[in-house]
């Protein structure tokens, strides 16, 4: 998806709604929330999904996503990619407006257990478990935001220690050489 900055308002570009309008279709002028809507339409008629309304889409967006929280933005170029609005067709025809982490996150597990899962809850896509918060480590992403790994503490650590054995010589030598250094500093 490609996305400009938006044109420069004025009363003469608005959207139908009233919105100062952000982008161009033909002769429509559409506020970021209506030209992403046609986004999202357009998207889910390519994939074969249903198409909601506008109405429905209209009824279904949230500042905050529902699964994580997060603020959402309407446009990728409005914030963190991760955190656009998407449109979440859950595999029992029901719908939702999720961020986009949680759009890609869901589409990793089976079924519809992402629904099941307590909030405090998140999957693990190596051991493929739902786990608690608690379990996984966080880390301070690079928008300065913490945020927990994809992986659970016991499968990164499990991936760390396999690191180690394969890397054990090079690993040795590294601690062979910091005891050097010390003992000669
Ligand atoms: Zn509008
Ligand atoms: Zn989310
Ligand atoms: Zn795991």
């Amino acid at each position: 998806m490609t996305t400009t900055a938006p044109d420069d308002g004025g009363p003469a570009f608005r959207c139908a709604c009233g919105a100062a309008a952000v982008r161009k279709q033909g002769n429509q002028r559409l506020c970021a929330r209506h030209y992403r809507f046609g986004q999202m339409r357009s998207r889910a008629q390519r994939d074969g999904k249903f198409v909601p309304a506008r109405e429905q889409l209209e009824a279904l967006l949230h500042d905050a996503c529902p699964d994580c929280g997060v603020v959402m933005n309407l446009l990728s170029y409005e914030g963190e990619r991760e955190r656009t609005a998407t449109l979440q067709h859950y595999r029992d025809g029901t719908l939702a407006i999720v961020c986009l982490s949680c759009n890609a996150r869901h589409a990793s597990m089976p079924g519809d257990t992402y629904r099941d899962m307590p909030k405090d809850h998140k999957w693990c896509p190596h051991c493929e478990t739902a786990k608690p918060f608690a379990d996984y480590a966080a880390d301070n992403g690079r928008s300065g935001q913490m945020k927990l790994k994809s992986w659970c503490k016991r499968c990164s650590s499990a991936a760390h220690t396999e690191w180690q054995r394969k890397n054990r010589e090079q690993y040795n030598a590294k601690q062979r050489e910091g005891r050097a250094r010390r003992a000669a500093g």
